[in-house]
């Protein structure tokens, strides 16, 4: 049994897709992507997805070569012949084939399902640590193929004993390398807005906030983490997961905190139903 993939109208074990080597993608790094996991059998948040990758090919100049039902009824195939109930699916667009290296003539398409590597539950509750880093990431309304950042930094995180970056500009937060961020202060969840790939999943958790926070999606300070009760970053994988120490700064008491707790509680939830 294998996992199945996608490629301009072929499908196939993943292991047997390949892609040719004039490809915009690898020549200039021109390429988007989008990742999300099905529950149950079903595309998580298949609408709100769809609308993002949609979004990220217009801002890419990359007109899509599938609609969204044809797309729909490729991913619905691809779960059914892929082994496991619950899957990644990967979404790949890059420029494509390029006669003069640089004109966009027709993208290519890749869709691939893919094993889950859930986050290890320790560090569900114990949080994770992150170092700050003086990085924007360009065009970060969009998910580019471009994660040079993280995998330079690679070294120095792991030298530092945390997990991941989370990236400031000027004393203003973003995001982490590939989630998003949140801080809690007393029944107020605070996300930066701006300079940020829009998560479907910071939308879920917004939703799911409505009523018992207070949300506020506005500019964040860096000075700002200094009073927060917690903090948590939020994507496909992540879920919502606590992050207590942000370079020698600890959040709040050091713990995982109750909000961050039933927020993924719900989320849970959620997904059990999906
Ligand atoms: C994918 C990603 C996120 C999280 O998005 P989700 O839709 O919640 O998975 C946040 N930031 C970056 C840079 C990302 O690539």
């Amino acid at each position: 049994m294998a996992h199945y993939g996608y490629f301009n109208g072929t499908v196939a074990p993943v292991d047997q897709l390949t892609i040719g080597l004039t490809d915009l993608g690898l020549l200039r790094g021109y390429g988007l992507f989008d990742y999300f996991l099905t529950y149950n059998g079903r595309p998580f948040q298949w609408d709100w997805y769809w609308e993002r990758f949609q979004n990220s090919a217009s801002r890419m100049h990359l007109p899509l070569p599938l609609g969204k039902d044809e797309t729909y009824a490729i991913l619905l195939n691809l779960i059914e012949q892929s082994v496991g109930t619950d899957m990644a699916i990967r979404f790949v667009m890059t420029g494509g084939y390029s006669a003069d290296s640089i004109s966009i003539e027709r993208p290519n398409l890749l869709i691939l399902t893919e094993a889950i590597h859930p986050v290890p539950p320790m560090q569900y509750e114990k949080g994770i640590k992150v170092i700050l880093d003086e990085y924007v990431r360009e065009m970060a309304e969009v998910k580019s193929t471009d994660y040079k950042r993280v995998i330079l930094m690679a070294e120095a995180i792991r030298a530092a004993g945390a997990s991941d970056l989370l990236y400031q500009k000027g004393g203003e937060i973003s995001e982490l390398s590939r989630s998003n961020f949140f801080l809690v202060k007393g029944n107020r969840l605070i996300t930066p807005n701006r300079h940020i790939l829009h998560g479907i999943t910071r939308r879920t958790v917004m939703q799911l906030a409505q009523g018992d926070y207070k949300v506020e999606e506005r500019p964040v300070l860096l000075s700002e983490l200094y009073d927060a009760n917690e903090a948590f970053t939020t994507s496909s994988t992540k879920k919502v997961l606590p992050i207590t120490q942000i370079g020698e700064l600890v959040i709040g008491d050091g713990h995982v905190g109750p909000v961050s707790r039933s927020l993924l509680y719900q989320f849970n939830e959620l997904i059990k139903d999906w």
